[in-house]
């Protein structure tokens, strides 16, 4: 396992956003410019579960 934290960007006027899993901590110029360049970043991939609504993800590389 290795640390990393959970980011939501927005797409345009949309209001869906594409849930992002990055590398390293979450530190504050990060969320103010969003400067993620070097870092590993993945797509999450949130799985439920229809019998109780459990909620699995996956950010795979
Ligand atoms: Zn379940």
């Amino acid at each position: 396992m290795e640390e990393g934290f959970v980011a939501d960007f927005t797409h345009g006027r949309e209001q869906l956003t594409t849930t992002t899993w990055i590398e390293g901590s979450a530190e504050p110029s990060i969320w103010k410019g969003l400067k993620t360049r070097g870092r590993s970043s993945f797509p999450v991939e949130t799985y439920r579960c229809t019998s109780c609504g459990y909620l699995e993800s996956y950010a795979k590389g």
